[in-house]
C-alpha cells in the first residue's frame, strides 16, 4: 500500500534517505550520510519538516548538535503546521535538546498555526522541566553587552573570556551551592575577577528588579549566584592553597548529630534576606514559606529556593538527586548502605568525609527498607493467588453457562495504545480541546506513543474510517495484523475488525 503522501514528495532520493536514517539509523550512519552526499541539511519532508526538527522531536541531542554545527537553521518555520525545532524539542521532553536549541537562538516567541508558543505546547504534555528550560533561559547578548565599554567607560564591565562561563551559570536550574562552587572551581577566571563578576550580576538584579516587565526570577537567581561567587571568592584568598576544596568541605559538612547542612542552610536564608527588593512578591513568597521552618527540618531553604526559581515540578524532581550537588538523576550509589547517591565518583569522595558517619545508620534504614518491600511483594503475590483462583471459579461458572461475559468485549482486534485507531495527533490536538487542531496530521515517527492518557485507553477503540491506513503508517503502528492489512475503512465508529 503506497503512502498517500508519497504523490507530492519531491525530495531527492538523498534527503528521502537522510529522513529515513534520522528516524531509524544510527547517528553515524546519519553523519557519513551527510558527508558522502553533501545533502542540505535544512530540506524538508512531505510535512515541511527539517531533519533538525525531527532529530529534536526524537530527542537526540547529538544529532541536533551535529545539524546545527552544519548549518540548519534552528528556526525554520516551513513545518505544515509552523512548529519549531523548539517546540519538537520542548515536546521530547528532554531538557538538554531544549537547551541546545535556545543557545542556538531559537525564538521563544515563535507561535504554531493555532498560536501556541512552544512553553504552552510544553507545559500541555506535561513537559515541566522543559518548560521552566524555556522560561529561565538568559540569551548569551544580555551577558555580551557587559563586555563593550559603555558610554564614556574605558574599560568593559566584564572581561569577553568569562561572559560565556557566566552566562552559562545564570542559566543553571540546579542552584545547589556546592554545584555552583564546582562549576567556578572548574573556570577558576570566575574567581579571579569576582568582584567585576558581583558587579555585572548586581546590574542584573537591579535592571531585572526596575524595568518596566520585573523579573524576580532571574533577579533572585542572579543575587543568589553572586552571594556564592563572593563567599567562595573570599574563602579561596584565605585559603593557603588558594583552592577552593576547604569552602567545598565546609558547604558539604554536615551537623554531628543528624548530618543536617547547617552552613548551608544559614547561607542561603542570609542569602535571601540580603536580597535588596523586598518588595519582590517571589522573595515575600520565599520568606513566608522559610521563616516558620526550624533550621533542622524540611522543607529546607535551597528546596524552596529551587522550587521558587523552576516552578515546582523540577524541586520534586531533584529530590532524588545527588547527596553531594544536587543534581537530578543521580545513578551512582554507595554501596555499603545503598541509600546516598551520587553523579559520579568525583561527588562521593567529596561527601565521604561526612557521609561515613551516617553509612551505617543509613544501611539500618535500608535493611529495614528492603525487610518491608518483601513484606509488601509477599502480601501481593498472595493476593494475586486469590485473585487467580475466583477467575478460575467465574470461568468455570461460565463454561457451564451459568453467566455470559462476553458481551461487553470489544470487536476490535488492535487495541495498543499506539495502533492506527488512536490518531497519533490526539496529544498535540487536544492542546486546542481538539477543535481547532482536529484536522492536523501526524507530527512526527513516534508522536502516537504518547497516548498513555487516552481515556478509551485499552478498553474501547472505536475505527476512525479512510484515514485509518495513513494514520497506522505515520504512528508506525507495532500491532503485526495492522501493518499488512487494512482496516475495514467503514469510517462508521461501530468499531473495526482488520480484514485481508
Ligand atoms: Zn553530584
Ligand atoms: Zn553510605
Ligand atoms: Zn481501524
Amino acid at each position: 500500500i503506497k503512502m498517500a503522501a508519497d504523490g507530492d514528495d519531491k525530495r531527492t532520493p538523498d534527503e528521502k534517505k537522510l529522513f529515513e536514517l534520522v528516524e531509524k539509523g544510527t547517528n553515524e550512519a546519519v553523519i557519513a550520510h551527510v558527508k558522502a552526499t553533501k545533502v542540505k541539511v535544512d530540506c524538508l519532508d512531505t510535512k515541511g519538516m527539517t531533519p533538525l526538527q525531527l532529530a529534536a522531536f526524537r530527542g537526540n541531542k547529538e544529532l541536533c548538535e551535529f545539524f546545527l554545527s552544519n548549518g540548519a537553521d534552528v528556526n525554520s518555520s516551513h513545518h505544515e503546521n509552523s512548529y519549531s525545532a523548539l517546540m519538537f524539542a520542548a515536546l521530547s521532553g528532554k531538557k538538554e535538546v531544549t537547551r541546545l536549541m535556545l543557545e542556538a537562538g531559537a525564538n521563544v516567541n515563535h507561535v504554531n498555526s493555532v498560536n501556541r508558543t512552544a512553553t504552552q505546547m510544553a507545559a500541555f504534555v506535561g513537559q515541566h522541566q522543559c518548560v521552566s528550560v524555556i522560561n529561565n533561559f538568559f540569551p548569551k547578548e544580555e551577558i555580551e553587552y557587559y563586555t563593550k565599554p559603555q558610554g564614556l567607560e574605558k574599560e568593559a564591565k566584564l572581561p569577553v573570556t568569562i561572559s560565556p562561563f557566566l552566562c552559562t551559570l545564570i542559566n543553571f536550574t540546579n542552584l545547589h551551592p556546592v554545584k555552583i562552587s564546582l562549576f567556578i572551581q572548574a573556570h577558576p577566571q570566575i574567581l579571579i575577577d569576582h568582584k567585576k563578576v558581583c558587579l555585572v550580576l548586581s546590574r542584573l538584579v537591579e535592571k531585572n528588579m526596575k524595568s518596566r516587565e520585573t523579573n524576580d526570577v532571574l533577579a533572585i537567581k542572579c543575587h543568589f549566584i553572586s552571594t556564592v561567587i563572593k563567599l567562595a571568592a573570599e574563602a579561596r584568598e584565605k585559603d593557603k592553597d588558594n583552592s577552593l576544596n576547604g569552602w567545598i568541605k565546609k558547604l558539604i559538612r554536615g551537623r554531628d548529630e543528624d548530618g543536617f547542612l547547617e552552613f548551608q542552610e544559614r547561607l542561603i536564608r542570609q542569602s535571601i534576606k540580603e536580597f535588596p527588593y523586598a518588595s519582590s512578591a517571589l522573595l515575600q513568597q520565599l520568606v513566608r514559606q522559610i521563616a516558620p521552618v526550624k533550621i533542622g527540618s524540611e522543607p529546607t531553604a535551597l528546596s524552596l529556593l529551587i522550587a521558587a526559581v523552576n516552578g515546582q515540578q523540577f524541586a520534586w524532581d531533584s529530590f532524588e538527586g545527588c547527596d553531594t550537588c544536587g543534581e537530578p538523576k543521580a545513578a551512582a550509589k554507595c554501596s555499603k548502605c545503598k541509600m546516598a547517591v551520587y553523579c559520579n565518583q568525583e561527588c562521593q569522595r567529596l561527601h565521604w568525609s561526612t557521609h561515613k558517619k551516617q553509612c551505617p545508620k543509613l544501611a539500618e534504614q535500608y535493611k529495614e527498607k528492603e525487610q518491608r518491600e518483601k513484606e509488601e511483594q509477599q502480601r501481593k503475590a498472595e493476593e494475586e493467588k486469590q485473585k487467580e483462583e475466583e477467575k478460575r471459579q467465574e470461568d468455570e461458572e461460565i463454561e457451564n453457562g451459568t453467566e455470559s461475559k462476553l458481551e461487553d468485549k470489544p470487536e476490535h482486534e488492535h487495541e495498543t495504545s499506539d495502533c492506527c485507531c488512536h490518531p497519533p495527533t490526539h496529544v498535540i490536538g487536544e492542546l486546542d480541546g481538539g477543535k481547532e487542531l482536529s484536522e492536523e496530521q501526524p507530527v512526527g515517527g513516534d508522536a502516537g506513543k504518547k497516548n498513555n492518557d487516552d481515556k478509551n485507553g485499552d478498553t474501547k477503540v472505536l475505527c476512525e474510517g479512510k484515514d485509518s491506513q495513513q494514520r497506522r503508517e505515520a504512528s508506525k503502528c507495532d500491532d503485526e495484523k495492522a501493518s499488512d492489512k487494512v482496516c475495514c475503512e467503514k469510517g462508521d465508529n461501530q468499531g473495526c475488525i482488520i480484514e485481508s
